[in-house]
């Protein structure tokens, strides 16, 4: 048989690279920004449109290239950061592999200007799919440019795989902020689609922090610094109660390398422990520096994990390190206070009898209801709109819930095996059925139906009645806004201020009124009816978080999204205690819903056990 292997022509080899190395605009971003910073650059621009997909430009002040240099610099495995393999382990740049160049003009229009500071002229190169188009000798500024046009122009499968622009743009704006904070002394700019997103000034390593996350950072941040022989530790973390739900701002850097370590967030994790609620995540922002012999160097260019010699060493001194310093900052003692201001009963309230607690969110929210609710002290009357009162006949077949008798719902969708008749799921008495609604752990009540007993998760239930009613309104934007008395300013970071403006629209049908809306803050002068001043900056955390998780694409809904989140956020948390009346109210209320047995999440609301099964059970 005759040879059947061939080497791969260089462009194809590029293309397959490629592939490995630019996966999204954020990759060409990282990749650009970091041979800038190989460069010693001190000042970065970063120009981005369309999220990328139509260009990424950085420009630098470093020390450029040479025109041999420059054409070289797309050549495959072509590097100046190493000559040897022995210079593997002590890396001291972000590039080496001599891949990403070559790799971005296989699959770009990308066009290159550099000047070295010592040359008169500079040079530009213009190359399409790896073929150089045009090299010519110009007028240029000390320093390189590199503009990538049509990224996967010649992939159109690769293009089409693309996410929306929101959701690129956050990578990128995510790529950029690795890179900025670990580099705090280089001062970067970053446009995108000719608006200025960030101007960092070269700082320190608060104000960068600071300056990205927004001025409301400044307070919450905990300097640590711990210097070892195997390993220095500086940066900061967050005090614990500014806990978040996301984990949004964890950032570890190693020798100015942005990496995910799950060992180490757990290091991180240790130290915080007690401090923190369930599901909140510590903020932390740590400059690892270590022997770059110590670490393995292979790391792949897109991956962030890396591999330590000593790791055992490094969680415990990281532990240590933070602990000490919450310890020092008289972090754990305040927080202690704090727990106990909320948890203890004054002291001429000891030997009181305890009654139960009452619940604010649900007892009097009901959007589709005529009153207006009367016992919020915290409000002024502000500007309802009178469109409630069209609410339900908007709504074919739905009764004011607050009217709906137990007795009436029609439940069709629990009936036991072989009792396929459409009835009252709750027995005709309602007398009875007041008499037992019972609450099981402050999670769960427990009501008896004509077939048997059934058992509701009452954040879940509760949930969902929420969810459809903050629906309606986002569908109908007829909601109804209390003024508040003083305008509330909220401080975000830049990238949040632009996920809040995408649901801007949304949060106003819901009955927020926005004021002013600016790149760091914004002012409410209106939250949505049974919403009080307090919850605001939860429900838009928790919406910051889900719009982050729940990557929004092509059939994303931002109402359906805020609708979920604003229910999360405003729900009856279990280990809630509800009187009789409040359980009733919510049972009630669930069953006029229009997906009862569900939470907006897809998860059951409850279950049901027939006395069948009970007698097949005693059996
Ligand atoms: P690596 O960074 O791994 O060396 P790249 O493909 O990213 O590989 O870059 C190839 C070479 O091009 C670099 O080693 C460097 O010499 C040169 N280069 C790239 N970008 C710049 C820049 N902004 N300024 C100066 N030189 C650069
Ligand atoms: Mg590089």
């Amino acid at each position: 048989m005759a040879d059947i292997i061939q080497l791969l022509p260089d462009h194809v080899a590029n293309q397959i690279a490629a592939g490995e190395v630019v996966q999204r605009p954020s990759s060409v971003v990282k990749e650009l920004l970091e041979n800038a910073i190989d460069a010693e650059a001190t000042e970065i621009k970063l120009i981005v449109k369309d999220a990328g997909k139509t260009l990424i430009q950085v420009i630098d002040n470093g020390k450029g290239m040479s025109g041999t240099d420059a054409r070289l610099s797309f050549e495959r495995h072509a590097t100046s950061k190493i000559r040897e393999a022995q210079d593997l382990f002590q890396l001291h740049t972000k590039g080496f592999r001599g891949e990403a160049l070559a790799s971005i003009a296989a699959i770009a229009h990308v066009e290159l200007k550099t000047k070295l500071p010592s040359d008169e002229l500079g040079n530009q190169i213009e190359i399409e799919g790896s073929e150089i188009k045009r090299q010519e000798v110009v007028v240029a500024a000390s320093g390189t440019s590199i503009a990538v046009k049509n990224l996967f122009f010649n992939i159109p499968a690769r293009r089409n795989f693309l996410k929306s622009d929101t959701v690129e743009l956050r990578h990128v704006t995510d790529e950029f902020h690795r890179v900025a904070l670990a580099h705090p002394t280089i001062a970067f700019k970053f446009y995108h689609n000719g608006s200025e997103l960030f101007n960092l000034p070269s700082e320190n390593y608060r104000q960068r922090i600071v300056h990205i996350f927004g001025p409301k950072t400044n307070e919450k941040l905990v300097p640590v610094e711990e210097l070892t022989e195997v390993l220095e530790i500086t940066g900061f973390v967050g005090k614990p109660e500014f806990a978040k739900k996301s984990k949004s701002e964890q950032f570890f850097f190693v020798n100015n390398r942005f990496i995910k370590s799950a060992y180490l967030n757990h290091a991180v994790g240790a130290a915080f422990e007690g401090l923190i609620k369930e599901g909140y995540h510590p903020s932390y922002y740590l400059q690892l520096q270590v022997d770059p012999k110590t670490i393995d160097i292979n790391i792949h260019p897109t991956k962030t994990e890396i591999k330590f010699d000593d790791e055992h060493t490094l969680y415990a001194i990281l532990r240590s390190a933070i602990k000490h310093s919450l310890g020092q900052f008289n972090i754990a003692p305040v927080l202690d206070f704090e727990q106990q201001n909320q948890f203890n009963t004054p002291y001429s309230y000891k030997n009181k009898q305890a009654s139960a607690p009452a619940v604010e969110v649900d007892r009097d929210f009901n959007p589709f209801k005529e009153e207006r609710p009367h016992q919020r002290t915290h409000k002024s009357t502000g500007h309802n709109k009178p469109s409630a009162g069209n609410w339900e006949s908007l709504y074919i077949g739905l009764e004011s819930s607050s009217k709906i008798n137990q007795s009436e719902i029609e439940v069709n969708t629990f009936t036991v095996e072989g009792d396929i008749k459409t009835g009252s799921m709750f027995s005709t008495n309602t007398i009875e059925t007041r008499k037992t609604t019972f609450q099981l752990q402050q999670k769960y009540i427990i009501s008896t139906i004509k077939s048997g007993l059934v058992m509701i998760d009452q954040n879940r239930a509760h949930q969902r009645i929420l969810y459809e009613g903050y629906l309606r309104q986002l569908t109908l934007k007829e909601a109804t806004s209390q003024q508040l008395l003083f305008p509330l300013q909220l401080q975000f970071s830049n990238a949040e201020i632009e996920l809040i403006k995408q649901v801007q629209i949304d949060l106003e049908h819901t009955g927020f009124v926005f004021s002013e809306v600016k790149q760091d803050s914004f002012v409410i002068t209106g939250v949505p009816v049974g919403v009080s001043e307090s919850e605001v900056s939860i429900i838009l955390d928790q919406l910051l978080n889900d719009i982050e998780n729940d990557v929004p694409d092509a059939n994303f809904s931002a109402a359906d999204l805020l609708a979920k989140s604003m229910a999360k956020s405003l729900s009856i948390r279990n280990g809630q205690s509800l009187s009789t009346e409040e359980q009733e109210h919510l049972v009630n209320q669930l069953f006029a819903c229009k997906d009862p047995n569900i939470s907006p999440t897809n998860r059951p609301t409850f279950i049901t056990m027939s006395v069948d099964d009970l007698e097949k059970r005693f059996m």
